[in-house]
């Protein structure tokens, strides 16, 4: 039973939700990209949730897959949250969030549920931010309108010249930081990879690697040693996210810095990782946590805990979130091209820094004729 008064959210106003549209696009890669753990990546899945209120005003959120599962989201949305948004308050964005978490919590507790919320989630947001006319940047606390940012390959199946290519575009384009992904079948391959990085990239060049959750908690720490020679900033879920108390293990044996968040899909898992894994990053993805709500209460329980809050994937809408924060460490600029798919892509100012869009709204304005050859459903 919910301990939220009904009518905070029920009230009827000209915030009164009146109509909730979803889309479903399967959106092709230029070229297919891999990790240790989820295979090859062909097509990214991108779920669009437009929310109309009684005044008119509309709001768009979404979230996206790595290929699978995207229509299970769509069909959360359209058949579980649609109707039991019809008539909320779309002003009482707190309220509704838990509201959700409680509505499909029997089925829920993370995992796809989480997807759909955070595309309810973020079109609330939007409407948020249309209503006093700002910036989310802004709304979100206001910190800067820029953050540090890194370049983050997914090039597991990509051979040393390919890898190397691929890096050397990154620094082109002026990212200051890059992440290479790691996992190989044999240590020894990935020790010539982040081998030939450092050296490709040079001394002054942020550095990190990434194992997708592949390694035993032994290799990782076998692994970290090896590597630590190579001035690593992170390394990023070396063993799975389960395994809290293995990630403080991994985290105590060395120098190397540790960090999780994109597969921890309710704030309580981030409770639990921060209490027990010695992580040094959160790395919280709006489109899995909840939305912006949940971002922003990962990015407080960082805070309170002298932690660096990051992101994962979507950095046309991350770049608002991390500016907006005083603990944001790095930007993740993903490489699943949503925001090429928007009115307004990232940009780096000269320090390689992302910065936000100055626009009222999240800054996510899909650009449909580009989308639309994608649409399934
Ligand atoms: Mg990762």
């Amino acid at each position: 039973m919910s301990a939220i008064p009904i009518s905070a959210t029920t009230m009827l106003t000209a915030s009164a939700i009146k109509d909730v549209s979803v889309n479903y696009y399967l959106v092709p890669l230029p070229e297919v990209l891999s990790d240790a753990k989820h295979g090859d990546h062909t097509h990214f899945e991108l779920i669009t949730c437009t929310i109309t209120c009684a005044d008119g005003t509309t709001g768009t959120g979404y979230t996206y897959t790595g290929g699978k599962g995207g229509q299970a989201i769509y069909s959360l949305i359209k058949h579980d949250l649609t109707p039991f948004l019809n008539q909320k308050n779309a002003d009482c964005i707190e309220a509704i969030w838990e509201e959700m978490q409680y509505h499909l919590h029997y089925v829920g507790r993370g995992g796809l549920v989480s997807f759909a919320i955070s595309a309810v989630d973020i079109a609330l947001w939007d409407i948020r931010c249309k209503r006093i006319n700002q910036p989310l940047w802004r709304l979100a606390g206001g910190c800067s309108d820029r953050t540090p940012c890194y370049a983050g390959g997914i090039d597991l199946n990509f051979d040393l010249t390919r890898l190397i290519e691929n890096i050397e575009g990154y620094l082109a384009k002026g990212f200051k930081a890059v992440k290479i992904k790691v996992g190989k079948p044999t240590m020894s391959e990935d020790i010539a990879r982040v081998a030939a990085v450092r050296k490709a990239i040079g001394d002054d060049i942020t550095f990190m690697v990434d194992a997708n959750y592949s390694m035993s908690p032994e290799q990782a720490i076998r692994f970290a040693n090896a590597i630590e020679r190579y001035d690593i900033h992170w390394f990023e879920e070396p063993t799975i996210p389960d395994d809290y108390q293995s990630y403080a293990r991994i985290a105590c044996a060395t120098s190397i810095p540790l960090a999780m968040g994109e597969n921890l899909h309710t704030v309580y898992e981030f409770g639990y990782a921060v209490n027990q894994s010695k992580l040094s990053y959160l790395q919280p993805d709006a489109s899995n946590i909840g939305g912006i709500t949940g971002w922003l209460k990962v990015a407080s329980l960082a805070h309170i805990n002298n932690l660096k809050v990051c992101s994962h994937g979507m950095q046309e809408l991350h770049v608002s979130l991390m500016s907006s924060q005083p603990n944001a460490g790095m930007m993740e600029y993903h490489s699943f091209p949503i925001d090429a798919y928007t009115k307004y892509p990232v940009t780096l100012d000269d320090q390689g820094n992302a910065v936000a869009p100055d626009v009222v709204g999240t800054g996510v304005i899909f650009d449909d004729a580009k989308l639309a050859p994608h649409l399934i459903m």
